[in-house]
């Protein structure tokens, strides 16, 4: 049949109400404004507040229906954006999600069941009601209208025990907590245009205000949740936690589309300057991995007095004096260079793991937009690795403590060397085996909380 708006139907639940798919968001925003009329998701949470007469709409709005509204992509600034109507099953199985923002995946994973998940999106898992019993089922409570909160004295199990009052719900959600911690935005769409606020403000408490728990506006709604870029140190820097004033930098190499022409490891050396200058570090604890690690040795040769101790994730490269087993492998490197992108990355991944360790599966749906810059990135650093020197002696009279992680399944003839040779420079070096991990499921996303013990400790070693 055909409504006002447009094409709909009736869904015989207590409340009868008409359904209609937008076809836009330009069309959902407009159908929203009308009284009455209510988004809907996978319809897990409205359709039972339907029947439950929490809500009573007269048009529900179907946002699946608005093409690619589900869509999970990365943005050209490498912030990412999960579409509203994006399934949790989807979100938690992405490859890229899993990848930057694996705690977002795992919260998504633990939502309800597999049904809820697979039919629930983050837009109505967001905006959800809250479960308070008293609340669903009817009971007069300040929540609806009532004078007071029965859930004081009664059944209060998962309210609030910090900061409630005067009524004591909480928001089930639990992606929203994921999302608080990884700095995520909300972006919210009217007809008014779309607008984005930090999740941390999206969220009402009920002495402000008991109708609703989002700052949602009259015919506002949710289109989207956007995540910031370089969130690879999020799992590293939540385990630390406020113990430190910790700052997670990119490296200089990938700032720009291309690398600098003239990029060498003093770039990255200046880099870490800036950023310790900028944030007022006199003396710090630097921590690096991969061509991080690199730059971070470097820099420890240069400016070793601004260093109160120094970590290494694997760095990629320890100086021009190697073995003849790693000049071998360097000419590996070099051999990669005439590939095509996509060959160079699979036998640059290949190159850096144990013998018979499978390279990880690359992330599902097209490649991300910084991927491409990786190739560029890569060849940029093994020619500054050939070119590079590294001053030996700088090191050797480095007296702050220095720890290398390795992983067990790295290749020997790579990281283990390298691992090896630093332990004979640095006076005071300490060595931590993660046997169960390579190069490409680093340990600050695989086991930030393990690997945040030891740079505690490492670093209150360094300050006792
Ligand atoms: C038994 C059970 C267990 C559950 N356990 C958990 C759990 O462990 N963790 C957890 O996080 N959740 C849990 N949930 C909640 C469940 O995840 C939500 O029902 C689901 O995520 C809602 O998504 P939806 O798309 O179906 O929302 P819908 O039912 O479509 O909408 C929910 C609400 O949000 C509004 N809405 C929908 N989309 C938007 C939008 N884009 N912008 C603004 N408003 C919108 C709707 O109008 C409605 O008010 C549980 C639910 C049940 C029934
Ligand atoms: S906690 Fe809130 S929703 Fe639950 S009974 Fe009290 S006032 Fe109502």
């Amino acid at each position: 049949m055909a409504g006002p708006l447009g094409p709909a139907f009736f869904i015989p639940v207590t409340h009868p109400f008409l359904s209609l798919p937008a076809t836009s968001l330009d069309d959902a925003t407009h159908a929203l404004a009308e009284p009455g009329a209510l988004p809907l998701g996978g319809g897990t949470d409205l359709l039972v507040t339907i029947a439950e007469e929490i809500a009573r709409p007269v048009v529900v709005v179907d946002l699946r229906s608005i093409p690619n509204s589900d869509a999970i992509v990365e943005l050209p600034d490498a912030r990412v954006r999960i579409g509203a109507t994006a399934r949790i099953s989807d979100i938690a199985h992405n490859g890229l999600i899993q990848d930057r923002y694996s705690a977002l995946a795992q919260a998504c994973d633990v939502v309800g069941s597999p049904a809820l998940r697979h039919m629930g999106t983050i837009g109505g898992n967001l905006c959800q009601r809250p479960r308070c019993w008293y609340f669903r089922q009817g009971i007069s409570c300040l929540k609806n209208g009532g004078g007071s909160c029965p859930a004081v004295q009664g059944e209060n199990h998962y309210l609030a025990i910090v900061d409630g009052g005067p009524c004591y719900v909480v928001h089930a959600s639990d992606p929203a907590v994921a999302l608080t911690a990884l700095d995520a935005d909300i972006e919210i769409a009217s007809t008014k245009g779309v607008r984005s606020v930090p999740i941390g403000e999206f969220y009402t408490l009920p002495r402000d205000r008991l109708d609703q728990e989002t700052i949602l506006g009259s015919g506002e709604v949710v289109s989207g949740v956007v995540l910031p870029a370089e969130p690879a140190y999020a799992a590293l820097l939540q385990a630390l936690g406020e113990r430190v004033d910790a700052v997670a930098k990119d490296l200089d190499v990938y700032a720009e589309d291309e690398p600098p022409p003239d990029f060498s490891l003093d770039t990255e050396v200046e880099g870490i300057l800036r950023e310790a200058n900028a944030h007022r570090f006199d003396r710090f604890h630097l921590v690096g991995y991969s061509g991080g690690g690199a730059s971070s040795l470097a820099f420890a040769a240069l400016h070793g007095r601004r260093l109160l101790s120094l970590a290494l994730l694997e760095p990629a490269w320890a100086g021009s004096d190697r073995t003849r087993v790693e000049e071998a492998l360097m000419r590996r490197f070099r051999a990669l260079e005439s590939l095509p992108p996509d060959q160079f990355m699979a036998g640059f991944v290949r190159l850096q793991l144990a013998p018979g360790v499978e390279a990880p599966p690359p992330p599902e749906g097209p490649p991300p937009a910084w991927m491409a810059k990786r190739p560029a990135g890569v060849r940029a650093f093994i020619d500054a690795f050939d070119a590079g020197d590294l001053d030996l002696d700088a090191l050797r009279a480095f007296d702050r403590p220095v720890y290398f992680a390795l992983g067990g399944r790295s290749n020997p003839d790579y990281y283990g060397l390298i691992a090896g040779r630093l332990a004979e420079i640095f006076p005071d070096f300490t060595l931590e085996t993660f046997h169960e991990r390579h190069h490409f499921d680093p340990l600050h996303r695989i086991e930030p909380e393990r690997l945040a013990g030891s740079l505690l400790a490492l670093w209150q070693r360094a300050e006792a």
